[in-house]
């Protein structure tokens, strides 16, 4: 049995059988060819060919058995375009013309036609540019000699270790038979890891080396509460877990019955603890675990599944509609497309970007497409007839850009209206404050919206200067930091002195043990994963909001997160959970003192408050 260490980023235990997934393929370099090595490379190009080929065809039999012919075909539309001379024959000619390595021409001639395709902008022609990239793709593993893994090869009970998963890999496998995720990379407010919780599969990411040490059909066991991961688990270890998991499930039982109680303190100060909702599956949950509302629906997802293909109107207006109905009469907070930085969909990315988190995603792409976005704010203002939905832009840097939206909104209600399409035109507008420049001119934002919601994730990566993705720095990522809490302070005074409402929907609302900050800070709105409202409303109650801005006050005035984190522990341990954690009644003496002390906490002057 060998235990491997890593980042818990999805909670839970998942046993099965591993699979590696080679999701990346390299750095490609150029590398000039003499004149007498040129033959020899096509010839190299053409033996990955034939082992692209083979594999293809052993894929699609496999596909065929499991899936049937339907979609055997789509293999078969692949070995066809491994032999199309239009494209082989363009990579051979640049292998000899320029005298290039094989990966360099196959990567610039897929390229060159990948963007030929997107200039024509035909559906049908677009997805062939997808089979396209795929291709290359099995060409490019070939000529580096990967391994690869397509689903319908994976049988029951797998869990997926890989160098790196984007969110769309993530939903796409999480939903399949996978039970866990194993990455070298990632980190907790990752997209991937945030799907991962959505879809409830146990994850644990930058696990260095993972993905070379070839552990396909190992027996493995994640443990996404402690960050392990345990290949060859002995007989013991898997009882073990086996009981872990049986507890968990008991927990969650224990805790859906709370989803009743209110998120009140206990100088009964009402906190609305929304939903945080990325896919369809997740509307049950907003009910079943007590949410207050949709906080935030991440609409880019609907992008990511539909994609290639753009989801239609009638598409949006019907997931629109049940996202309201699932709220009611609760709003719905729906935030409009944040696509590009890691979060893809192809048809939507115009070209390659050194640096795509601080490149074109969020309202800079949609606003760079009114003829794609439009469709989503007609359907918008169409939905909002079914409820209280209200609309959320993201990675807004500028008030510029809220009053470019505005301009863009009153040319669809005018079309909508010389149409006689039925729309409500008075849907509350609000924006991510989720950039340091948006925090920083909060003041200036709240003339322009009617709410905020301040998205931390971004927030944090943006003004720590912490990818939130790069498990190399995950512990330079820190909530806590002064400069957080100070923008923080910020955004919610300017909010207050505009009479604007403000919600909190990054991961850190989600985290109990920031709770007590939170609402010193005078937050009453948090937006998080349905599962994790009944631990944060379990702590809410334990507290006293009439002592929390003093707390709030004291942490600003603090240096390190360590030294915040430290003092906000101290009262939470002095807190008492209105539901007790201890999951069974007091029943020896012992257990009864510590039962009194939880409800009858020292003093705030015994903690030196
Ligand atoms: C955030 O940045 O905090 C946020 C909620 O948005 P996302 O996680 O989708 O980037
Ligand atoms: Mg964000």
């Amino acid at each position: 049995m060998q235990v491997l260490t890593g980042i818990a980023v999805s909670p839970g235990i998942a046993v099965g059988r591993a699979v590696s997934i080679e999701t990346r393929t390299g750095e490609i370099y150029r590398f000039a060819l003499a004149e007498g090595d040129v033959e020899a490379e096509v010839a190299r190009l053409h033996d990955a060919v034939l082992h692209a080929q083979q594999e293809l065809l052993r894929i699609r039999d496999k596909a065929g058995a499991q899936l049937g012919s339907e979609l055997a075909a789509i293999f078969d539309a692949h070995v066809l375009l491994l032999r199309d001379p239009g494209f082989l024959g363009r990579i051979e000619e640049r292998i000899r013309s320029k005298r290039v390595n094989a990966e360099w021409a196959v990567q610039k001639t897929a390229a060159e036609l990948d963007e030929r395709f997107a200039r024509i902008g035909d559906e049908y022609l677009r997805e062939r540019s997808e089979d396209l990239t795929d291709v290359s793709r099995h060409i490019l593993r070939s000529l580096q000699g990967i391994a690869h893994h397509e689903l319908s090869e994976i049988g029951e009970d797998v869990v997926v270790v890989a160098d790196d998963l984007t969110p769309a890999d993530a939903v796409r496998l999480g939903r399949e038979r996978v039970v866990g995720f194993v990455m070298e990379t990632g980190g907790r407010t990752s997209h991937t890891a945030i799907i991962a919780r959505s879809l409830h599969r146990a994850a644990v990411a930058g696990v260095e080396g993972i993905s070379q040490l070839n552990l396909d059909e190992v027996p493995i066991v994640v443990d996404g509460e402690r960050g392990e991961v345990i290949l060859h688990p002995t007989a013991e270890a898997l009882e073990r877990y086996g009981r872990r998991r049986d507890e968990l499930d008991r927990e969650e039982q224990e805790l859906l019955a709370t989803a009743g109680l209110e998120a009140r303190t206990r100088d009964g100060v009402a906190v609305a603890l929304m939903a945080n909702v990325d896919l369809p599956e997740e509307l049950p949950e907003v009910a079943a675990f007590g949410s207050c509302g949709i906080g935030l629906y991440r609409s880019e997802f609907l992008y990511i599944e539909k994609s290639p293909a753009l989801p239609t109107e009638e598409e949006h207006v019907e997931l629109y509609r049940r996202l309201v109905e699932a709220a009611a009469p609760e709003p719905a907070i729906i935030r409009t497309y944040d696509l590009g930085g890691r979060k893809l969909a192809r048809e939507l990315m115009a070209t390659h970007e050194d640096n795509p988190v601080l490149g074109l995603r969020g309202i800079r792409l949609t606003l760079s497409r009114p003829d794609i976005f439009k469709t989503q704010l007609r359907a918008l203002l169409r939905a909002a007839l079914h409820g209280d939905l209200r609309i959320l832009l993201p990675l807004v840097s500028t008030v510029g850009e809220v009053r470019s939206f505005r301009l863009l909104l009153d040319r669809v209600m005018e079309e909508l209206e010389r149409e006689g399409v039925p729309f409500r035109r008075d849907v509350p507008l609000g924006v991510m404050i989720e950039v340091p420049a948006a925090a920083l001119t909060a003041d200036l934002l709240a003339r322009e919206v009617d709410f905020f919601s301040i998205g931390t994730n971004d927030l944090i990566q943006y003004a720590l200067a912490v990818d939130r993705n790069n498990e190399h720095v995950a512990d330079l990522y820190q909530p806590l930091h002064p400069a957080i809490l100070r923008m923080l302070r910020f955004v919610l005074d300017s909010a207050r002195t505009a009479g604007v409402e403000v919600s909190l929907c990054g991961e850190m609302a989600a985290d109990a043990r920031c709770a007590p900050l939170l609402l010193g800070l005078g937050l009453r709105r948090l937006s998080m994963s349905p599962r994790a409202i009944p631990e944060v409303k379990n702590r809410i109650r334990g507290l006293v909001a009439g002592e929390l801005a003093e707390l709030a006050e004291r942490c600003l005035g603090l240096t390190t997160q360590a030294e915040v984190q430290e003092l906000v522990d101290a009262v939470l341990a002095a807190g008492a959970p209105a539901v007790p954690p201890v999951r069974r009644r007091a029943t020896t003496a012992e257990e009864k003192d510590d039962a009194y002390e939880a409800a009858n906490p020292p003093s705030r002057k015994a903690l030196g408050l």
